[in-house]
């Protein structure tokens, strides 16, 4: 590919302005991105490697000058000079693949992995706060304790073991970049990475910071506090924009997200703002009717219970359940009766259950133990 016309392929000038140039190869490189040519794409790829490498060259003036003149360019740089982000920003969005393309297009020959080490937000941090279901119905103040980053106050922030200060990188010599060449199959591939000592920086710090390890940064905790909503429940979040781990290369914190997590509750189910409790009453308040005591979340109320009610109705307390999030109503509290059974009746009591049964027309002879029956039978017929 060394013969190419690179100025051909981009059609452009001989004499064409870089900025030419660079308008030139993005408008090729969309037109023949492989991901907008679905039905020709391997077309579409040759294409695209070709306008690529001949951006790589003409793009960079050293190469551009040693090209015309020699018509010919060091094809283990191709790519070296340029990245596609620089052209297209960082939102390529539709062009998400960039990056295997451009892969591809120096593979076998020469392949670059590029990374620049740009600011980078630090990374969000998660803290897990457990609160009462009463805190989340009627809301909450809670303190609590999150980590915070500062200058490191042993070498003030430089990572430096104080009186010393930095030295150029051996590894990279100060270029913060090298060159792994290897020999695969597809023939020799040279990779240009970021220096790994140095993290691309070309400088290391001669004696590190012995408190903080040459991170120039410390962790302490801090006590915060929380206001906790009414209404929330399990699974909300509350971001605290900054108070993530730090970023790096000058980029901004993350973010702090407290997740809710509202415990069990002893005598409640939730669902939404709505509260369910069971509740027990006696045989004869279902059958006459009467009042109850029920728990709700602000302490004992009173609840009537009509005469004849059946297990399992369940009554609704109106406004009795947690607060509905970002407004100043609240759900129901849903109580359902069951009624209890006795399960053991001293004589007495069973002679005027039986005494019911008759007078509500039941079969004696069919119900109760017949002894029983038979003992205090004669009380009955005698009346
Ligand atoms: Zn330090
Ligand atoms: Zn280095």
């Amino acid at each position: 590919m060394a013969n190419k016309d690179y100025y051909q392929v981009l059609g452009v000038k001989k004499e064409a302005s870089q900025d030419e140039i660079k308008k030139a190869f993005r408008k090729l490189a969309l037109k023949y991105h492989p991901d907008a040519n679905p039905d020709k794409k391997e077309e579409a790829e040759k294409k695209f490697k070709e306008i690529g490498e001949a951006y790589a060259v003409l793009s960079d003036p050293e190469k551009r000058a040693r090209y015309d003149q020699y018509g010919t360019a060091d094809t283990a740089d191709f790519g070296a000079g340029f990245d596609f982000r620089d052209i297209f920003g960082e939102g390529m969005g539709d062009f998400g693949s960039f990056s295997d393309i451009f892969e591809s297009m120096f593979s076998g020959s020469t392949r670059r992995t590029y990374r620049r080490d740009r600011a980078r937000k630090g990374d969000d941090l998660r803290y897990n706060l457990e609160i009462t279901l009463e805190e989340a119905a009627f809301g909450a103040e809670k303190r609590i304790e999150v980590p915070v980053w500062e200058d490191c106050s042993a070498c003030k922030g430089t990572g430096a073991e104080s009186g010393t200060g930095k030295r150029t990188c051996p590894d990279c010599k100060g270029t913060g970049q090298i060159r792994i060449t290897q020999n695969t199959f597809l023939g020799q591939t040279i990779s240009i990475q970021t220096c790994p000592r140095c993290k691309g920086e070309g400088q290391i710090i001669e004696n590190p910071c012995k408190v903080c390890q040459g991170t120039g940064k410390a962790k302490r905790r801090k006590s915060i506090n929380v206001k906790v909503l009414a209404g929330v429940d399990s699974g909300h979040r509350l971001r605290l924009a900054g108070l993530g781990e730090p970023g790096e290369n000058g980029g901004p914190a993350g973010d702090l997200f407290i997740v809710i997590y509202v415990k069990r509750h002893p005598i409640f189910k939730r669902s939404g703002a709505d509260l369910y409790y069971d509740h027990k009453i006696s045989l004869p308040t279902a059958i006459l009717g009467g009042e109850t005591t029920v728990p709700t979340l602000e302490g004992k109320a009173k609840m009537k219970i009509p005469a004849g009610t059946q297990s399992e109705t369940v009554f609704r307390l109106r406004g009795k359940g947690t607060y509905i999030l970002g407004s100043k109503n609240r759900g129901d509290e849903h109580v359902k009766v069951t009624v209890e059974i006795p399960k053991r009746l001293n004589t007495q009591a069973k002679k005027l259950v039986y005494e019911l049964a008759q007078e509500m027309g039941e079969d004696l002879e069919k119900i109760g133990e017949k002894n029983f029956f038979e003992k205090v039978k004669n009380s009955f017929t005698k009346k």
